[in-house]
């Protein structure tokens, strides 16, 4: 079995048929490869049925930060785990720049993860600003901050520079390969680190090729069947 990673988030997008007909596809396709898929929460009962029997496993991207009580609208890591779910993705740069999450709230949600027996994909990244500004790494180096204290091999980290989601613009080899060598510096050099932003089939092999990347999150092409598994079979 491929040793890379490779994640599909699915966002906010989906629909029953739009699920069964592509995680169907992906299901026939005996993927041998280390996948997951990150459905919305309606959507992951069904997807461990469809997956049954397959490699590939299935994920949130979001949890609650609570365990149980009065917190309306909040589904918790015990949920997850409950009904199978077996990854979650945690800190995306959309719900820390759309919904206001902080890096301190990201922690306390990978703990919540990992207690529950969860494999935690945590996202880092710069925005564009903060690289034409040269703090590229050291914006990365905080939000690695929360992770200090997790057992390494229950997590992987996503590095995604928020300018390459869902833009079409991939990071440079040159951008890519320092700062997953700076994340696996300041974390261990045992952990998975990811690429993410706007990769496709026709550039996957080139990325998963590039210097310490161990897999990669993909957005936009997860919604394809072809191009989610074109992408799987690149993986190394
Ligand atoms: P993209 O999204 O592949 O559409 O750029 C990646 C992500 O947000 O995880």
């Amino acid at each position: 079995m491929a040793k890379q990673l490779v994640v599909g988030n699915w966002k906010l997008h989906g629909s029953i048929g739009q699920i069964k007909s592509v995680l169907g596809e992906i299901a026939q396709a005996k993927l041998q490869s280390n996948v997951g898929v990150c459905v919305p929460f309606p959507y992951l009962m069904l997807a461990k049925q469809l997956l049954h029997n397959t490699h590939v496993q299935c994920g949130a991207q979001d949890l609650s930060q609570y365990h149980i009580g009065a917190y309306t609208g909040e589904v918790s890591s015990g949920m997850l785990a409950d009904i199978g779910c077996e990854m979650v993705i945690i800190g995306h740069s959309e719900r820390r720049r759309l919904f206001g999450e902080t890096t301190e709230q990201a922690g306390v949600k990978m703990r919540a993860a990992l207690d529950a027996g969860l494999f935690g994909i945590y996202c880092v990244g710069e925005s564009a600003e903060q690289r034409r500004e040269g703090r590229a790494e050291e914006v990365v180096a905080a939000q690695l901050q929360v992770l200090q204290q997790l057992p390494i091999g229950l997590f992987a980290v996503a590095y995604e520079p928020s300018w390459a989601v869902g833009s079409g613009m991939v990071a440079s080899s040159e951008q890519i390969s320092p700062m997953h060598a700076l994340i696996k510096s300041q974390l261990d050099e045992r952990v998975k680190v990811l690429y993410g932003g706007s990769v496709k089939s026709n550039n996957a092999e080139s990325i998963l090729a590039v210097q310490h990347v161990d897999g990669v999150l993909v957005g936009g092409a997860a919604l394809s069947a072809f191009e989610f598994v074109e992408i799987c079979k690149a993986a190394r």
